[in-house]
């Protein structure tokens, strides 16, 4: 080949993945990132939404990324694709509802699909042998290439000089002693190939890259999909187990509670579509009732989010309650005690 080679490179806004495309880059392959949307990505959207992050810088770290290495970054929307990932992992899940390894091969066969389309040689992922318990040790690193029919056209060059070469190594397209052989947990060597390549002021690996590794927000999801008898979700759903503190005091219904300002404007987006309730003697948040609401339901929630507002020691709180699309009705009710609370109603 005369041409100057073309890779892609998955982008997922972490150090790994900037690092990859840039050790490619030097060796002078021309890259390309992609990135993909699933939905459950953790940066930009909860950050954007709670009061006390508003300092934190609201980029997203995958352009960001892109804008240090000066690439172009092709974001991929594959929510409804994604679905059959998280909903019937062959691999199985990780410690929480994370199907990591099939979530890599899936989007490494979305990039090899990419590559195709768009005549590029061969696929770059930030992936290190021993970094993730799932998806990247050795004996998964082979499964991902072999199901996502990507290959020898997979080059992960943090950790290729522990792998076997591949097409592009073969071919002369990259030189394998330019690669690095990183392996196991420590982010050591990738911090200081960082400072060696001048990138400061990266996303922090805060445990993975979606809440779907999350303890607490899987607790939730798993909680959808067991009252409503389906392994399903749509885009709504998912946001919204992001946000908020939810409670399960019945069965059948659960309230989720804005737990400051930010998050009461973003449920408010939400009201044509849910009965809610918000205290009006007492500040307090906006609540969201999910689920069949029977009048004795209404006057638990009230209660529950008496018990939220800044009336929690007061003997009455006037809670306005707004069923969908229905006139408004107010209520004066006693706010739960802590005591009246199980900690099993808690998601
Ligand atoms: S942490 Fe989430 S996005 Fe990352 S590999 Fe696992 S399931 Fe996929």
């Amino acid at each position: 080949m005369t041409e100057q080679p073309k890779a892609v490179a998955l982008i997922s806004g972490g150090l790994d993945s900037l690092l990859a495309a840039r050790v490619v880059m030097e060796q002078g392959v021309h890259v390309e990132g992609i990135n993909f949307f699933t939905g459950f990505c953790v940066e930009g959207h909860t950050h954007a939404i709670r009061k006390k992050d508003r300092s934190k810088p609201k980029r997203n770290n995958a352009l960001w990324s892109a804008e240090q290495l000066g690439i172009k970054l092709h974001i991929v929307d594959i929510i409804d694709e994604y679905k059959d990932v998280v909903i019937n992992p062959k691999h199985g899940y990780g410690s929480n509802l994370n199907p990591c390894l099939d979530c890599k091969i899936f989007m490494v066969n979305k990039a090899r699909e990419w590559m195709q389309a768009n005549g590029f040689d061969f696929i770059i992922t930030g992936e290190v042998i021993g970094q993730r318990p799932m998806s990247q040790r050795k004996d998964t690193m082979p499964v991902i290439a072999r199901d996502s029919g990507a290959d020898d056209r997979l080059v992960r060059p943090l950790c290729a000089q522990n792998l076997p070469p591949t097409l592009a190594e073969k071919e002369g397209w990259l030189d394998r002693d330019k690669l690095y052989g990183f392996s196991g947990r420590s982010r050591k060597p990738q911090m200081a190939l960082a400072k060696e390549f001048g990138f400061e002021d990266y996303a922090q690996p805060a445990g993975g890259c979606c809440f779907l590794t999350d303890k607490q927000y899987s607790v939730k999801l798993a909680d959808l999909w067991s009252t409503r008898g389906k392994r399903e979700y749509d885009l709504d759903d998912i946001m919204l187990l992001k946000v908020g503190r939810h409670l399960r005091p019945r069965p059948h219904f659960k309230i989720i509670v804005g737990r400051e300002e930010g998050e009461n404007r973003f449920l408010e987006g939400y009201r044509k579509r849910f009965v809610h309730m918000i205290p009006t003697s007492h500040t307090g948040p906006l609540v969201l009732l999910d689920g069949e609401i029977t009048p004795d339901d209404i006057e638990l929630a009230a209660r529950l989010t008496a018990r939220f507002s800044q009336g929690r020691d007061a003997a009455q709180v006037t809670v306005e309650v707004k069923p969908i699309g229905g006139a408004s009705q107010t209520l004066k009710v006693a706010p739960l005690s802590v005591a009246e609370i199980p900690a099993d109603w808690y998601l």
